[in-house]
């Protein structure tokens, strides 16, 4: 970034702070806080590192949302996985699993006590594993929304044609409407916009939101990570309240098309077909799975080795369930900072890289407003 750049960058934040000003001067006559919630957990994360609610007005609350995959993934899944583990499979998972806590252990600590648990850096390494150890089953723990789904379904349909068989997912594919919708129906909490997910929009495209403002009066605004997109965002969404006019702003056109991915769309239509599934905090959401269709369930690990996965047990001193509803801001939860700290995480969303709990404590020392 040059320093021309660098002044318009600057000059363009003054506008959205005063712009955020005037939106929340206009919006006083409600008399009560406006409740913006980000979806998704890179903004999370983005918006704690940068600042980001020191530009909002008083009476405008941003709250955080169920957008990380690991967060809101049941603790009996991490369980399951560990199962396959001590049962002689190869387990592979993305990094940010390794420490979230199950019901009694992590994977990182089984790992430790022998599992053998592989951390890979795409679903590619997992197949390339399968490859190498054709007398071992290698199991691929598929967590996260539709953005990561299009991919690891890209991995299985190379898998098949390349004939590789000791391969399987063990899956907690979540989808984000489902999770909107449950949310807007729950009658204790208020949501007046969502700051829409931008690489789930990628994949779903923006029209996907349409319900969302058109039948239950939420503004909407994909927006993306730089921290220019999203007070652009935040000032869309408060300038739709102060319109009195809701709808889908897509601000993050450069990538998100109103119709999304056709091409992953389709990928993820021929193996999987929607399912209820559990979430931590939100309980058991219907539709807001994915699941391999009958006719591919050889790699569901579920199905190949005839394992279940329960809700299981959270630590019931952890509050994540709330935070992720929004109900509350981490800072307070009683454990935050107190027990509870990414060097020895209670929950979730304390070990995740896009936890509100550890954004929380990275950057603001959890002093959220
Ligand atoms: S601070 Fe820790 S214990 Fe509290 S909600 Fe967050 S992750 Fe759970």
């Amino acid at each position: 970034m040059n320093y021309v750049d660098g002044f318009r960058r600057l000059e363009a934040a003054d506008h959205f702070r005063s712009a955020l000003a005037d939106h929340g001067h206009k919006l006083a006559h409600w008399g009560r806080k406006i409740h913006l919630m980000e979806v998704c957990g890179s903004h999370t994360m983005a918006i704690a590192r940068f600042g980001i609610r020191d530009f909002l007005p008083a009476n405008v609350r941003l709250i955080s949302g169920p957008g990380c995959p690991v967060c809101v993934t049941v603790p009996g899944y991490i369980d399951a996985a560990i199962e396959l583990a001590v049962q002689g499979k190869i387990v592979v998972t993305f990094g940010d699993m390794l420490r979230v806590p199950g019901s009694r252990t992590s994977l990182e600590q089984a790992r430790a006590e022998g599992g053998r648990i592989e951390t890979g850096y795409s679903p590619a390494h997992a197949l390339e594993l399968a490859r190498q150890h054709p007398g071992t089953e290698v199991v691929f723990l598929g967590v996260g929304f539709e953005t990561t789904i299009a991919p690891i379904m890209a991995m299985l349909d190379g898998g098949i044609r390349k004939g590789i068989t000791n391969f399987s997912l063990l899956t907690a594919f979540k989808r984000v409407p489902p999770a909107l919708s449950a949310l807007i129906a729950d009658p204790e909490i208020q949501i007046d916009g969502f700051l829409c997910p931008a690489h789930v929009s990628a994949i779903i495209g923006s029209d996907a939101y349409r319900p969302f403002a058109e039948t239950h009066g939420v503004a909407c605004v994909v927006a993306g990570f730089e921290p220019l997109d999203i007070l652009y965002g935040l000032h869309g969404l408060t300038q739709q309240l102060v319109e009195n006019h809701r709808r889908v702003d897509n601000q993050y056109n450069r990538v998100v098309k109103p119709g999304g991915n056709r091409q992953a769309q389709g990928i993820l239509e021929r193996y999987l077909e929607p399912a209820d599934t559990s979430w931590r905090g939100l309980g058991t959401i219907p539709d807001s799975g994915m699941e391999l269709r009958p006719e591919y369930q050889r790699f569901d690990a579920r199905h190949r080795f005839g394992i279940t996965v329960p809700p299981g047990r959270p630590n019931p001193r952890c509050l994540c369930g709330e935070v992720l509803k929004g109900k509350i801001d981490p800072v307070q939860c009683p454990l935050f900072g107190v027990v509870c700290h990414p060097d020895q995480p209670l929950g979730p969303c304390m070990v995740s890289s896009e936890g509100s709990c550890a954004a929380a404590f990275k950057y603001t020392s959890g002093a959220i407003p």
